[in-house]
């Protein structure tokens, strides 16, 4: 059986009658009360921008679909019926700098291969464009660099598709440091899934840049560094390989330690072969946790003090309107390209860790 990521994402743990459900405005915040909303383009009509964008698109208070980018003609034509989306907000990856001219496009939302991220990026902000990028933001720090550089030159703001940003559990895990006994704290983070077609780009080093580290182990580095509040020193890493001919470009399952200042640490698991999903905190007297932790829907919660009772929103929908936010009131967002680099500093530091066998600086 053909076990996509999707699938198994939004299946796990989750329930598919959850997936039903009508999503629940954020809690946090008010509604957007003016009527300008940003017309968003989505660059790559694959899974998340077909299964999860364009739905989420449909609920958002502060933006809304507004065109496609696609090297796919029968896309562009179904799309175009589903959604209304007029002829001329219809671009391919060849026309696309047109898009520069388009006034009911104000954002670019790249959600193609991972190795297309900083091409589109900077062609999107070099046609005056805001871009939603997503994870990982690109193949290396250096490419990071790149595509800040190019959007603060443009003068156009970026973000990265962070999406368990917007997710009520994970603000509650970010916020459980503050929240009573200091001292060391200590994450286990995981997430892993069992990856299907053995053809597919996520098994191509050119065009992944590398393997479940790069896909999902990224949300256990998130997840460590945002429930620690502090940025890595060092880390320690080991790699392991079952299918070598499956997984020969790239890495199917790693562990690593993070070490942090003041003696906080993490111990994380990605895996493209195991199913792993779960995000433990431990202080000296209280814990957290979720599982499953990082689904689109479902995730369930409890602490030392019992179980978590927080609203499901749709994180997508949520992530979008929190992004068109920072944009009309010109604020900062944490999911940022500046935070897109640092896990790109903190992989190629695991990478190498791995390599090396040795403790490695981020
Ligand atoms: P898919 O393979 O489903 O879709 C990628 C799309 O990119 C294709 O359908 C195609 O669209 C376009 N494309 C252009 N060139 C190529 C090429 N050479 N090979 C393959 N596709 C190409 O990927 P996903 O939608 O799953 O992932 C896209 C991005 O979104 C990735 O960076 C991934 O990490 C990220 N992602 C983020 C998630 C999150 O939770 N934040 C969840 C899932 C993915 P077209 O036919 O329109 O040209």
């Amino acid at each position: 059986m053909k076990y996509t990521r999707r699938k198994f994402i939004t299946t796990l743990g989750a329930g598919s009658a959850l997936l039903m459900l009508p999503a629940i405005p954020t809690f946090s915040e008010p509604l957007f009360s003016g009527d300008k909303k940003l017309g968003v383009a989505l660059v790559g009509l694959g899974n998340y921008a077909t299964h999860e964008l364009a739905p989420a698109l449909q609920k958002t208070s502060r933006c809304y679909l507004s065109g496609i980018v696609t090297g796919t003609l029968a896309k562009a034509q179904k799309w175009k019926d589903q959604y209304n989306i007029p002829d001329k907000n219809i671009y391919n990856y060849q026309n696309f700098d047109r898009i520069a001219d388009n006034k009911s496009i104000d954002v670019v939302y790249v959600v193609l291969p991972n190795s297309m991220h900083r091409e589109f990026v900077i062609r999107a902000a070099k046609a005056g464009k805001h871009v939603f990028c997503e994870k990982p933001m690109a193949l290396s720090s250096k490419e990071c660099e790149e595509m800040i550089a190019a959007c603060k030159k443009a003068g156009v703001r970026l973000f990265v598709g962070y999406r368990l940003h917007s997710d009520p559990f994970h603000k509650a895990a970010m916020k459980f440091r503050t929240e009573g006994d200091s001292g060391v704290i200590y994450v286990q983070s995981e997430f892993g899934f069992k990856i299907g077609d053995p053809t597919q780009w996520r098994l191509k080093k050119a065009l992944a840049g590398g393997g479940a580290m790069m896909d999902v182990g990224i949300y256990a580095i998130q997840a460590a560094r945002y429930c620690i509040g502090k940025e890595p020193i060092s880390v320690t890493a080991q790699e392991y390989k079952t299918g070598y001919k499956k997984f020969a470009e790239v890495d199917e399952t790693i562990t690593w330690q993070m070490q942090f200042p003041g003696g906080h640490v993490s111990n994380s698991s990605t895996s493209y072969s195991v199913p792993l999903n779960n995000l433990y905190i431990s202080t000296e007297r209280r814990w957290f946790n979720l599982m499953p932790a990082f689904n689109y829907a479902g995730i369930k919660g409890s602490t030392n003090r019992g179980e978590l009772n927080l609203p499901e929103v749709n994180q997508q929908a949520v992530q979008m309107d929190t992004f068109s936010k920072c944009i009309f009131d010109n604020t900062e967002s944490d999911a940022s390209g500046e935070e897109g680099l640092k896990d790109l500093k903190v992989i190629e530091a695991i990478y190498k860790a791995a390599k090396s066998g040795t403790k490695t600086k981020v």
